[in-house]
C-alpha cells in the first residue's frame, strides 16, 4: 500500500514534495520504500541517488541538489555564526543516515576537518573537547557534558528526548547538558528550538527548490 501511494505521488503533477515519515514499522522494507520516491521529488533527501550526489560533490554543493533537512538547517546555522568554516575541526557525534552521516559529508564539502564519533568511538569525551564545531546527534538526554566542550566551541544539540520533569509532567531536552555547556561554549542551540525549527524550514525551501526545478523543466 505504501509503494503504491508513493508510486501515485510520483505520478501527481500538482504534488512537487514527498517525505515519508521516518521511522518506519518494522516488517516495512525502509530503503525499498525511499527508493521508489522521485528523486525529483525527494524533499527529504534520503534516495540513493541524492545522498550519492552529496557524498561525491567536489567542491561546492551543486544549489539544486536535495539535501537533508536537518544536516542543511544545520549548516545554515554554523555559516551564520561562524562564516568561512574551512579548516575547523567538526565533531559530529551520531553516524546516522539521516543526520550524522550527511552532515559530515556537508562539513566536509566545506572544507572542515571531520572527525564521526559514534556508539562505539573511544574516549568520547576527548574527542569533543578537541572540537571547535561540536554537533551531538545521538538520542541520549544530556550526554554531553560541560566539561566535554571546548573553551569557546560551536555547539549544535539535534538532540531530541523526553524525559521526566521536577514537576512531573514531561520536558524535551537535547543530547548535551545546556546548563553545563553554556559557560563553556562560544555559541550553543537550545532544545525545544535551535535545530529542530531549522528542519521544518529546510524542508520547505526543499519543497520550493524541486517546484522550481520541475517548472524549468516544463519550460
Ligand atoms: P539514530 O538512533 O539513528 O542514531 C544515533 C547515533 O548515535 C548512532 O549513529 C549511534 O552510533 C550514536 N550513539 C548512540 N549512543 C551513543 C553513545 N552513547 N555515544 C556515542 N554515540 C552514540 O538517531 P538519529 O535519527 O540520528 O537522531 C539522533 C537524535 O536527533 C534523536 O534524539 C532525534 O530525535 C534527533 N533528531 C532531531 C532532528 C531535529 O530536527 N532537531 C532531526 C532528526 C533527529
Amino acid at each position: 500500500d505504501l509503494l503504491a501511494t508513493v508510486a501515485a505521488l510520483n505520478e501527481d503533477q500538482g504534488v512537487h514534495g514527498i517525505l515519508v515519515q521516518l521511522p518506519l514499522p518494522d516488517r516495512i522494507d525502509a530503503a525499498r520504500v525511499l527508493g521508489a520516491i522521485d528523486p525529483a521529488k525527494d524533499v527529504d533527501g534520503f534516495h540513493p541517488l541524492n545522498v550519492g550526489r552529496l557524498f561525491s560533490a567536489s567542491g561546492r554543493i551543486p544549489s539544486d541538489l536535495l539535501l537533508p533537512c536537518t544536516p542543511k538547517g544545520c549548516m545554515i546555522l554554523l555559516e551564520e555564526a561562524l562564516g568561512d568554516l574551512g579548516g575547523r575541526h567538526a565533531v559530529v557525534v551520531g553516524r546516522s543516515n539521516i543526520v550524522g552521516k550527511p552532515l559530515a559529508a556537508l562539513l566536509l564539502a566545506a572544507n572542515c576537518t571531520v572527525t564521526i564519533a559514534h556508539s562505539r568511538s573511544r574516549d568520547l569525551s576527548g574527542l569533543c573537547r578537541g572540537a571547535e564545531i561540536l554537533v551531538a546527534a545521538v538520542g541520549r538526554p544530556e550526554l554531553v557534558r560541560g566539561d566535554w566542550i571546548g573553551h569557546g566551541a560551536t555547539v549544535l544539540d539535534v538532540g531530541i528526548n523526553r524525559v521526566a520533569g521536577e514537576d512531573g509532567k514531561s520536558k524535551l531536552v537535547g543530547d548535551v547538558a545546556f546548563a553545563e555547556a553554556q559557560g563553556r561554549a562560544g555559541a550553543i542551540t537550545p532544545v525545544p528550538g535551535g535545530v529542530g525549527p531549522m528542519t521544518v524550514a529546510c524542508l520547505l525551501d526543499n519543497t520550493l527548490i524541486a517546484a522550481r526545478a520541475r517548472h524549468r523543466r516544463q519550460g
